[in-house]
């Protein structure tokens, strides 16, 4: 028998982007004058604008954020025998990368109020076979990086950001994105600024630019003979109508943050009543929260799951937070991170769920949301 599905219409998606500058401008340039591959103006455009914005010095664009890790990953040379260090409570991309190119991801716990990597647990992780440590910005605030910093001068790691979820940032007054020898980027729809699908890779070193560059275009060699080979890359080139998109919505990203962080601060205020749960924290000494999403953390999985079910009831999306690496079945399956447990980030991904966050949003929406939860108390 078929099942069919109910379509509920959502009133408050869990995300809307703001398309609100130049964004048909550029676009209907790129069409008017037929530049739409990746070989059209806005691409470099939007590359030297987005690096200069982080205060990096080479931007290399690509197809999405997953891409610009794979890119990332293989630029240095990570591959069979290595270890990288990352978060357990993560998106799935910076492992996928790693356990593709052969290398063997390293999990760290989660940090029970940042919700980030636990700095503190790194060292006694890091052997002979570590290569490098992904740092993963989430959700709102910023690793804590100068120990990760210290840690990798100590050791001569490799340092990889994946700030994909927080362009504009700081720490200490400078950009995330600006750290890592390599850093990462996605411009996905509910991202801070998006292209629709989109990445890009930062980097000061010349060569490792380079590098990335000639990755994201099947390893065309720029000096060799066209069409011969020398390495395995990837097509991972963004386009001049993404890259379009991009460099309209980066003339407004300081507008984009300053709305994040209202947004976040009117859940702030409205939900400071609300029982059985933690609100995500306002900030720390090295940088004040922006919101990419507003987080809650329920007391139990059954008040998450009766707040989830009720606000979908009354037409308001949520997405659950991310699940751990150590419990992901693909891994697992591999026989990977085999009897391995990290408490905080179990909480985390068990009891955790963002409301909507988009940059979308009315004040109303905030406000019905906030009442919708506050009524289900
Ligand atoms: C969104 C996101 C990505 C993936 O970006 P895509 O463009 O969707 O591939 C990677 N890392 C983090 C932390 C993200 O939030």
């Amino acid at each position: 028998m078929l099942r069919t599905k109910k379509k509920i219409s959502l009133m408050i998606p869990v995300n809307t982007p703001l398309l609100s500058g130049n964004e048909e401008k550029y676009l209907r340039e790129c069409i008017k004058t037929g530049w739409i591959s990746s070989e059209g103006p806005f691409v470099s455009k939007f590359e030297t604008e987005f690096a200069s914005y982080i205060g990096m010095r080479h931007g290399i664009a690509v197809a999405n954020g997953s891409g610009a890790l794979d890119i990332a990953i293989q630029a240095l040379d990570i591959g069979v025998g290595d270890e990288v260090i990352m978060p357990t409570f993560t998106i799935v991309s910076p492992a996928f990368s790693v356990v593709r190119a052969g290398a063997t991801p390293v999990l760290i716990d989660s940090d029970p109020f940042t919700w980030n990597i636990d700095v503190h647990q790194i060292e006694e992780k890091i052997t002979y076979k570590t290569k490098a440590i992904v740092v993963v910005h989430i959700y709102g605030l910023p690793v804590d990086m100068d120990p990760v910093i210290a840690l990798c001068e100590k050791y001569n790691l490799f340092l990889i950001e994946d700030g994909a979820e927080m362009h504009g940032q700081d720490y200490k007054g400078q950009s995330i994105g600006s750290f890592g020898h390599l850093s990462t980027f996605s411009f996905y729809p509910n991202k801070i600024i998006t292209t629709g699908e989109g990445g890009m890779i930062l980097s000061n070193d010349d060569k490792l630019a380079e590098r990335c560059k000639k990755l994201r275009n099947l390893a065309f060699e720029p000096d060799k003979p066209r069409f011969v080979h020398y390495e395995m890359g990837w097509n991972y080139r963004m386009t001049n109508l993404q890259a379009a998109l991009g460099l309209a919505q980066l003339e407004k990203i300081d507008e984009h943050i300053r709305r994040k962080r209202e947004i976040g601060l009117l859940y702030m205020q409205g939900l400071t009543m609300l029982e059985n749960c933690r609100l995500p924290i306002e900030s720390t000494s090295y940088a004040a929260n922006i919101y990419w999403v507003f987080g809650i953390v329920a007391k139990t999985e059954t008040h998450k799951e009766n707040w989830v079910a009720n606000l979908s009831k009354n037409g308001i999306g949520t997405r659950p937070f991310f699940w751990c690496m150590h419990e992901q079945p693909v891994f697992m399956k591999m026989g990977l991170f085999k009897n391995e447990t990290y408490p905080v980030a179990e909480l985390l991904a068990r009891n955790g769920f963002y409301i909507p966050s988009g940059l979308g949003l009315t004040n109303e929406n905030v406000y019905a949301v906030i009442n919708a939860l506050l009524s289900l108390n």
